[in-house]
């Protein structure tokens, strides 16, 4: 065949090819004009798909009469003069290809008045040809109607998707530039039917609303305004800015479709962003799920190229990692806001106590819960929800419940079940731990107890009946010397006749059990210190009576309630003789052992 230039049309209509992939991108391009334009209403009304036809109208400033006919011309723009300009887009649109590409391949129908003058233009292109053209009254504004796409490109229109495939990308398109752009009031139908409306209150939170419905977009997390100065020589200095909303761990999805990332205000497909978002969410969702991100990054425009491909949702970034790092931080740090008390930042510090560990936490370097950095420590966020915790009602172990967020110094973990009725399964971040609920729950009582034993504050139950406990001789004479000192850690009692006492209050956390083993229990504890009385011996001792045991078998909640009492104590390793209260196995652990490293 003959070299010869392609005739203006089909050169056109190959070039389209590019822009105007299917439907939804027709109305993307359409809507990022009439963004463009400053418009405060959108309406966007599609009929089977988009195949049919799409209408675009919006209220912006509209195109005089006299530059109508030129819009629709290959590399016609309003929005780039010099190459300069390039290096510092404001605009979503800017290679002027979009209405060339669409009439090129459709028949496309326009109405627009400009701002200050009297009449509007109505145009119709047919394959990119003016077929009329007439003055007509017009509110301001434009209106794009594009019908029959692909009518003269057959080879497209057979690898169109179901109307509800393009149905499906209209809406998401439409509703995530409804998210961006708040203060603009967005209408979508469907086939004359409205299936998309938002108010343009300028309040994202209103648009989420309208997109996921009030349960989940209330327990949405907002972004705090959340900036990172970059250094480097290439940078302008300016800082990063990213905003929005993530879910928290317990909105999750089967995709990664509900993480939307807009920079600087145009909507991007990102992996590498999307992924920052994934990763901030480390072991705080079930594996092959993914999150709920809306996040916004605001950079200097000559940081960001716009101008990789034409469809424009690829960017690229001048300042290499940066972007990617400050969103995985911005999203960590809402997350981790949100469950201060489960900050696992003091673990890092640790209090590995000295000498006296007993030899299996050699292996128990706090820094391998943390992975190799320190910066990962603000990783462990709330895997549980507080409202998750158990009530009385349906069976509560007798915890304490213990104040804030003093000193955390175990990771946050996730209950993965019971074994043998006596050991927890828990995954932490970056390992399992195998925990012992019997030295687990002692050490949760004993931190309980002694430190209101320390404020001399022991809450106490009294006993409506009293318990009559009978000793022997000797029992009795040492009770009777020490009572004072059992009284303190608020086992109350008197004597009741020879050698028999009669317990009248036991301390709250002891309410469920049984006052004449509690007795019997300080009696033995008084017996074996010889008469040298410590009362941390005591506080021991009720709580070895009224822990768990092993082969009680326990409920979710029940364990879940137990490990974050662990996680709370300020010595969780060992229980309260020092025996260790878990076995941990690190991820690089269990790869060694299965011989992947
Ligand atoms: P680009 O958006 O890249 O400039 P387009 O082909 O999409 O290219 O549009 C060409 C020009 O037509 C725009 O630069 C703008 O001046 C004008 N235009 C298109 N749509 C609208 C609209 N809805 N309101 C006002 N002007 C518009
Ligand atoms: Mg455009």
């Amino acid at each position: 065949m003959k070299i010869q230039q392609l005739s203006d049309q089909l050169a056109s209509q190959i070039a389209a090819g590019e822009v105007v992939e299917r439907p939804s991108s027709v109305v993307k391009e359409l809507v990022e004009n009439a963004i463009d334009a400053g418009a405060t209403n959108i309406n966007v009304d599609v009929r089977q798909g988009g195949r049919e036809s799409i209408q675009v109208a919006d209220n912006g400033q509209g195109i005089a009469a006299e530059e109508i006919e030129t819009a629709f011309l290959r590399h016609a723009t309003s929005k780039l003069t010099t190459i300069e300009d390039l290096n510092a887009i404001r605009t979503l649109g800017f290679r002027g290809e979009a209405l060339a590409a669409i009439s090129a391949v459709s028949q496309v129908t326009i109405v627009s008045r400009s701002e200050g003058t009297d009449a509007g233009t109505r145009l119709v292109l047919e394959g990119g040809e003016v077929v009329n053209r007439e003055a007509v009254g017009a509110p301001q504004g434009t209106v794009i109607a594009v019908e029959n796409l692909f009518y003269n490109v057959p080879a497209r229109l057979k690898f169109l998707k179901t109307a509800a495939t393009e149905k499906r990308l209209i809406d998401e398109f439409v509703t995530r530039y409804a998210l961006a752009y708040p203060q603009i009031r967005f209408r979508l139908t469907h086939n004359g039917r409205i299936t998309f409306q938002s108010s343009g209150s300028g309040q994202v939170r209103d648009v989420l609303v309208a997109i996921y419905g009030p349960e989940i977009a209330r327990q949405l997390l907002e972004i705090g305004d959340w900036r990172m100065e970059i250094e480097g020589e290439q940078s302008s200095h300016s800082p990063i800015e990213v905003t929005g909303f993530v879910g928290p761990p317990g909105v999750h999805f089967a995709n990664r479709g509900q993480i939307t990332l807009f920079v600087n205000g145009r909507w991007v497909k990102d992996t590498q962003l999307t992924y920052a978002v994934i990763q901030a969410y480390h072991t705080l969702l079930p594996s092959g799920r993914y999150p709920l991100g809306l996040i916004f990054m605001q950079l200097p425009p000559e940081d960001v190229d716009v101008n990789v491909h034409p469809t424009k949702t690829e960017v690229r970034f001048r300042q290499g990692k940066a972007p990617f790092s400050t969103v995985q931080r911005a999203v960590r740090q809402t997350l981790v806001a949100d469950a201060p008390t489960r900050q696992m930042s003091a673990w890092a510090l640790g209090s590995n106590n000295g000498g006296e560990s007993p030899g299996w936490m050699g292996a128990l370097n706090p820094e391998a819960f943390i992975g190799a950095s320190g910066e990962q420590a603000d990783l462990a966020l709330s895997w549980l929800d507080e409202s998750a915790a158990p009530s009385e009602a349906d069976g509560a172990l007798p915890l304490p419940q213990m104040e804030g967020d003093s000193g955390s110094h175990l990771p946050i973990m996730r209950v993965v079940g019971q074994v043998g009725a006596s050991y927890i399964i828990t995954e932490g971040p970056e390992g399992m731990f195998l925990i012992d609920q019997q030295a687990a729950h002692q050490r949760a009582l004993f931190e309980q107890l002694q430190a209101e034993w320390a404020a001399d504050n022991v809450t106490v139950q009294t006993l409506s009946t009293g318990t009559a406990v009978t000793l022997s001789e000797p029992q009795a004479q040492l009770l009777a010397q020490f009572q004072e000192s059992v009284a303190r850690i608020g086992v109350q009692f008197e004597a009741f006749g020879p050698n028999t006492f009669m317990v009248r209050a036991v301390p709250k956390i002891a309410a469920s059990a049984d006052p004449a083993r509690l007795l019997i229990a300080v009696v033995t504890e008084l017996e074996q210190s010889k008469g040298v009385v410590e009362e941390a011996g005591l506080v021991t001792a009720v709580c070895q009576t009224i822990s768990l045991r092993p082969g009680q078998s326990l409920t979710l909640a029940q364990m879940e309630q137990l490990i974050h009492n662990l996680e709370k104590c300020t010595d969780p390793f060992t229980d309260p003789q020092g025996k260790p209260t878990f076995i941990y196995l690190s991820v690089a652990q269990l790869a060694r052992e299965f011989g992947r490293i």
